[in-house]
């Protein structure tokens, strides 16, 4: 073996070619788009333009800002217009259904309602009897991946080339409607798909791999909670996309208000979640204590108030009324923002929660602490490579594990349920209101919460388009079921399993097996181990899905909120 790796290695020189770099960054970059666009602030444009136009080498250590920072919202800035073919909407025949948006991979969609936009006839009444609904597609952005094409149920969508989407004015269509303004969010059910892809982007225009099935969860995330949330990022590929310098993905909305976001270890990030959410914590004690201070007793009521307060709107409009009150206090003011409840997220992929981070992360899940923690499973280390982690299902073929993997997956939702966290499996492209249902309630439970969301990744060895279609599949193969688990349901006297996709099977597994690149290696190396290994995986499926089935039918004989105010 040693000498046939030796061999390999000094037979490799053969086939060594010489490759003549293209002159722009991208093969079909157009001459109608520079690096950055002619909008980017002098700023940037003199600092991440010229890095994108790869003239990086070149620039002085003294146009650096101080700290080294970079600007958020600049990837809207650089268009790469990677892909010959683009998408593009037909509207007449389009339904409005948002779909499309919400599993664009690359938010080069955009949908949007009001009036005189240039759009059609909005298709339900809920904005407005004379509402018009708008979608378009940036082509600048637009990656090829056909995630929108594939899904859209009434096929209103096609591929046409940039050059035609171009000619078309696509680009400039676009650019003018990221510009309309938005529907204000009280308006909107964020429920339903269409309503949650009117709200405004976040996270636009991340570097991921085409067709990538992790950034849907943080687009529709952001939409939902971006303009109070806080994110600790694990290394992975969403640090990577996350900050695909040198420019950076998270924005602000039309107030200036976005995610604060920052990016630590593997082996530490769900720590370093929980150290966000406990300096909020402080920082809002710190407030309350110098409140109270500054004011007579008879406003201790008042004080109280403020802190209780749910409403988020309500709460940032104390913080004005309390600014105008304290008239200068600088340490006040400097705390005031804590009045508005911070929404902490703990992002990362199955490496970071499934092995390497796994201890911080039961640890995290024990806090009480309210914090959410969202955990993209492309059951195997994807940035890395492709290798194996305890997500990796029975028989893949990932590095450590060519001939297929022959352990089980981790439930780390089981595990989880254990912890008295709030739980959720979730995969967008099969369930997409389910999703939104389960971040939310995530949300809203007032201590730790866990999301596993399914994401199909280019290691996977299939065309991403059929992402959604894959996901739909792997739930009714019973391999991946949707679920959500509420503890505060138990409070209510209810049981807090809730199987969304139901217990049954609706699909063959093995059928599941033949449409990805990662079993068929496996299978085609060794037959006969493959299909013992297959056997293993769905007597393992039966097993789980007969205990969550016993879980969730338990009556819940004791209510505990009544027992409380009994006692
Ligand atoms: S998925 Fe199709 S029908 Fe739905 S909004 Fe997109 S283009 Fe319209
Ligand atoms: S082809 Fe892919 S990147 Fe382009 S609009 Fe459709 S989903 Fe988005
Ligand atoms: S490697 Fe996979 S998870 Fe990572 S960006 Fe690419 S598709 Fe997404």
């Amino acid at each position: 073996i040693v000498a046939a790796n030796w061999a390999a290695i000094e037979r490799a020189t053969e086939f060594l070619y010489e490759y003549t770099l293209p002159s722009s960054p991208s093969n079909f970059a157009p001459d109608w788009l520079p690096a950055m666009t002619a909008d980017a602030p002098v700023c940037i444009a003199g600092t991440l333009g010229e890095i994108a136009a790869m003239r990086g080498d070149e620039l002085p250590v003294s146009i650096m800002t101080n700290f080294g920072e970079f600007p958020v919202g600049t990837s809207k800035y650089e268009k790469r217009a990677i892909s010959e073919n683009v998408a593009t909407c037909d509207l007449d025949k389009c339904i409005q259904c948002g779909k499309c948006s919400m599993l664009c991979p690359h938010a080069a969609i955009r949908i949007n309602a009001g009036k005189g936009i240039n759009g059609v006839p909005m298709k339900t009444p809920e904005l407005g009897t004379d509402t018009e609904f708008l979608l378009t597609i940036s082509p600048a952005d637009c990656t090829g991946c056909q995630v929108c094409v594939k899904n859209c149920p009434v096929n209103a969508l096609n591929m046409i080339s940039l050059d035609k989407a171009q000619k078309n004015d696509a680009q400039i269509a676009f650019d003018n409607a990221t510009k309309l303004p938005p529907i204000p969010k009280e308006k909107l059910n964020t429920n339903i798909p269409k309503h949650i892809e009117l709200c405004e982007h976040m996270f636009e225009f991340p570097g991921a791999c085409a067709g990538c099935g992790e950034t849907p969860y943080i687009k529709l995330i952001t939409k939902l909670f971006g303009d109070r949330m806080v994110v600790a990022n694990a290394t992975g590929c969403s640090s990577i996309y996350g900050a695909n310098l040198p420019t950076t993905p998270y924005t602000t909305n039309s107030q200036g208000r976005g995610p604060a976001w920052s990016n630590s270890l593997f082996e530490d990030n769900a720590e370093y979640g929980l150290g966000m959410r406990l300096a909020l914590n402080q920082r809002r004690e710190m407030l309350k204590g110098l409140l109270f201070k500054a004011f007579n007793d008879e406003d201790d009521k008042i004080i109280e108030s403020l802190f209780s307060e749910k409403d988020i709107d309500k709460q940032r409009k104390n913080v004005e009324l309390v600014r105008a009150k304290i008239k200068g206090n600088k340490q006040i003011e400097s705390l005031l923002d804590a009045l508005v409840d911070k929404s902490v997220w703990i992002i990362g992929g199955d490496g970071w929660a499934y092995d390497i981070g796994y201890g911080g992360l039961d640890h995290v899940l024990h806090s009480g602490e309210n914090v959410n923690i969202l955990v993209m499973d492309t059951e195997g280390y994807s940035n890395t490579g492709g290798q194996q982690s305890k997500a990796t299902p029975f028989g893949a073929s990932m590095k450590f594990s060519v001939g297929g993997k022959e352990q089980h997956k981790k439930d780390l939702g089981l595990i989880a349920m254990m912890t008295g966290a709030y739980v959720a499996q979730i995969a967008i492209g099969a369930d997409q209101v389910q999703a939104i249902r389960a971040i939310k309630e995530a949300e809203a439970f007032n201590g730790p919460s866990i999301i596993l969301a399914y994401s199909p990744c280019i290691a996977h060895g299939y065309n991403l388009s059929d992402g959604p279609a894959h996901q739909k599949m792997l739930v009714e193969s019973g391999a991946w079921p949707l679920y959500r688990f509420n503890p505060a349901l138990i409070e209510q006297g209810q049981n807090p399993l809730i199987m969304d996709s139901g217990t049954s099977v609706a699909a063959s597994l093995e059928d599941f097996l033949k449409t990805e690149g990662r079993f068929n290696i496996a299978r085609a190396m060794n037959p006969t181990k493959f299909a013992s290994l297959v056997k293993k995986a769905i007597n393992d499926n039966e097993y789980r899905r007969e205990l969550k089935k016993h879980i969730a039918s338990f009556a819940i004989l004791r209510n505990h909120s009544n027992d409380e105010k009994e006692g």
